[in-house]
């Protein structure tokens, strides 16, 4: 579902082999009600193939797979002359980075004016630009959602993290963001004010 190595989602592609996309060519996100446990989201993504298509993902190969914890690969360590698996090795280089108060992700809530962690499945919306991707992000704490300027890296890289974003100065409705051009038409009449993205406090 997810390889930590390419940083890539597989998804079906109905006009050819298994898509590999990043984060960065989702479109949409939507937790499904029904199912709870577990919980399962709905992404609408931009295939290589030229056309967007729906695809499923559980929560834990949304949010967690990205750090490697969930992948089968192994690694030959040259220490001992075995196969390890790698999920074991990456897991225990993020739980460390996590610990040193890293996050994978991060973003800017502009209803509490700070940086929070957050993960994958508390993205909304991902609209690219041209050198960089609006994001809509609803907040794991307070449920705002905050609009977001950020790099390609920033979205499909854990832990990479921006150090400067832009931030619209506006809270934005979670059903108002149906549309992607609606969104986009949106965020035509907005400014994006410069923010540091600081999780230390
Ligand atoms: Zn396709
Ligand atoms: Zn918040």
């Amino acid at each position: 579902m997810y390889d930590p190595l390419t940083s890539t989602y597989s998804f079906a592609c109905p006009k050819g082999p298994v898509a590999n996309v990043p984060l960065s060519a989702f479109r949409f996100l939507e937790r499904l009600p029904a199912a709870a446990h577990p919980a399962l989201y709905r992404v609408l993504f931009e295939c290589r193939c030229g056309r967007e298509h729906v695809g499923l993902i559980s929560h834990d190969d949304l949010d967690w797979a990205p750090l490697g914890t969930a992948t089968s690969l192994t690694f030959r360590n040259v220490l001992t002359a075995h196969d390890d698996s790698l999920a074991t090795e990456l897991a225990d280089v993020a739980a460390s980075r996590i610990r040193a108060g890293e996050w994978p992700w991060s973003f800017y809530c502009c209803l509490e004016g700070r940086a929070r962690p957050m993960t994958p499945s508390a993205l909304a919306v991902i609209a690219p630009g041209e050198s960089s991707f609006a994001v809509a992000v609803q907040c794991p704490v307070c449920s705002a959602v905050s609009v977001n300027l950020v790099s390609r890296q920033h979205v499909d890289l854990p832990f990479w993290n921006d150090r400067r974003i832009g931030v619209v100065e506006h809270v934005f409705r979670r059903d108002a963001l149906r549309a992607i051009d609606e969104f986009r038409a949106e965020l035509h009449s907005v400014r994006f004010d410069e923010r540091r993205l600081d999780l230390q406090p």
